[in-house]
């Protein structure tokens, strides 16, 4: 008699659960991927502005655990007015570490598919303009060593260096611009900036994953829409399925393993349990005294990351911003670790993203900031000024073909930190047949990476149980 697939059910429907989906389907298992809000994505949104209510973006921004701090003009006349027609925007400032040659790519090839992505070099802004690239080749001649040897250190050297701090590392490594860097990449790749906070070896580790050939950031051509759009195609063509707006209301544990989950009040078997859903929030649908003690604890003091965005609408940029990333470094400005980092970034305004309408340039920004901070009203408008100015740094003149703007925060914008103090869990839990992916648990990069990254690392732990 031929065997079963094993069927297994996937908890949320954000890239995690999506590529988890994708790839175990392949696998031949007996896929069932359950998403709670009506739309596929999870924190990795797109909206389509010109079908968006303002009834509805404020739920979105809501469930995501996002707000907006503020706009220009008011979000009532942005919307009475129509304003966001044409345009396609997230739920705040999105770029995917890696460009045209991403984890992301490197899945969908699996599957003789692809995204056209926008990528870009990053470069500086500073008092007197900007610099692109941010290494001028004397740079990297003279720094490039030191680089390197951090960059291709051996796993071994990296685990050591997982308990030293970015500030230990730039206090022996860290001269003029070798500092600078430091200062800078260490907040963007983690998107924390306190500098006491960052592991030298994890910052390395996903420097290293960015280091593949493409430029160092991405973003798809029509937004992230598409890559959710790709991979729920990939599913279904594979005799996977997809739930939308079917929230699982309990994972069901006997004796230390997975019997199912209960839907609707209804209890469904499955053999395999995958959650993608936040580390802090597995507890709300899974009975805690299932768990040993210190397994719970951990889970729930994990704490995340947090950011301000920008999204401006421009009539006009300088032709040579077109299509270019730049990072700023904010000094002494109140915030944990007291420097702050952000980008400005015009990737969306090249007319190939199809972002925007024509005539019309999308810029996207934002500024790290705690969880804390991002709700802190009073800070998110100390940030918001800071972003303004450092657009203005580049365009001076910028509120002159100003159409509209928007300044989105979150305060879950990594599930986890992955800081020194604040260890991502594994993949594989205490209970046997229960998995956890996402972008709070172990595994290359952060971010829209790493959520991408468990289901790979994942899908490699099942097919090895399969032999
Ligand atoms: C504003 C913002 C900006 C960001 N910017 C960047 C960036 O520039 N670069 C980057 O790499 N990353 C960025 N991120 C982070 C990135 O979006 C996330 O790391 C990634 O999308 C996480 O994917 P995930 O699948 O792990 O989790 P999620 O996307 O959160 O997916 C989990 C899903 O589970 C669903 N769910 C929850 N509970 C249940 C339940 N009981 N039943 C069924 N479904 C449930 C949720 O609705 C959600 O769809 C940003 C995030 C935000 C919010």
């Amino acid at each position: 008699m031929e065997k079963q697939p094993r069927s297994i059910c996937i908890i949320g429907a954000g890239i995690a659960g999506l590529t988890a989906a994708a790839l175990l389907s392949k696998n031949g298992y007996a896929v069932t991927l359950y998403e709670k809000q009506p739309i596929l994505g999870g924190r990795a949104l797109s909206l389509n502005g010109s079908t968006l209510t303002h009834e509805d973006y404020k739920n979105i921004l809501t469930s995501y655990k996002c707000y907006l701090s503020d706009s220009i003009p008011d979000i009532n006349t942005i919307f009475s007015n129509n304003l966001l027609k044409g345009y396609v925007i997230d739920l705040g400032y999105h770029a995917i570490g890696g460009g045209v040659l991403s984890n992301l790519n490197e899945v969908l090839k699996e599957f003789d598919d692809h995204v056209d992505i926008l990528e870009s070099y990053v470069g500086f802004i500073h008092n007197s303009g900007y610099s692109f690239p941010f290494l001028s080749r004397m740079d990297k001649i003279k720094i490039l060593p030191n680089i390197l040897r951090l960059l291709f250190a051996s796993e071994k050297t990296l685990k050591r260096l997982d308990t030293v701090s970015i500030t230990e590392t730039i206090k022996r490594y860290g001269k003029r611009k070798m500092k600078l860097i430091l200062e800078v990449f260490s907040r963007s790749i983690t998107t924390v900036n306190n500098l006491d906070r960052i592991s030298t070896g994890e910052m390395f580790r996903a420097q290293r994953n960015l280091y593949r050939g493409s430029k160092p950031v991405g973003y798809p051509k029509k937004g992230l829409q598409v890559i959710h759009e790709k991979l729920s195609e990939i599913i279904k063509n594979q005799g996977g399925s997809i739930h939308l707006h079917t929230p699982i209301e309990k994972i069901i544990i006997e004796k230390g393993s997975i019997k199912g989950v209960q839907i609707n009040g209804q209890i469904q078997y499955y053999d395999i349990v995958i959650s993608s859903i936040l580390p802090q929030d597995l507890f709300t649908i899974c009975d805690e005294r299932q768990f040993p003690t210190d397994f719970v604890q951990t889970y729930k003091s994990l704490t995340a990351t947090g950011s301000l965005c920008g999204y401006y609408s421009l009539n006009h940029i300088p032709e040579e911003l077109i299509g270019k990333t730049f990072h700023f470094l904010e000094r002494n400005c109140g915030v944990d670790g007291n420097d702050a980092v952000g980008m400005i970034d015009f990737m969306a305004a090249h007319p190939s993203s199809q972002l925007s309408p024509k005539g019309t340039f999308l810029v996207q920004s934002y500024i790290i900031c705690t969880p804390k901070e991002a709700e802190d009203k009073q800070m998110m408008n100390n940030l918001r000024k800071i972003l303004d100015r450092n657009l203005s740094q580049i365009i001076p003149d910028y509120k002159r073909s100003l159409n509209w703007a928007l300044y989105p925060a979150v305060w879950h914008l990594d599930g986890v930190a992955k800081t020194i103090d604040n260890q991502k869990p594994s993949i594989i839990t205490p209970i046997k047949n229960l998995y956890v992916i996402g972008d709070g648990v172990k595994a290359m990069g952060i971010g829209f990476n790493c959520a991408l990254n468990s289901a790979r690392v994942l899908s490699e732990i099942l097919q090895q149980d399969k032999q």
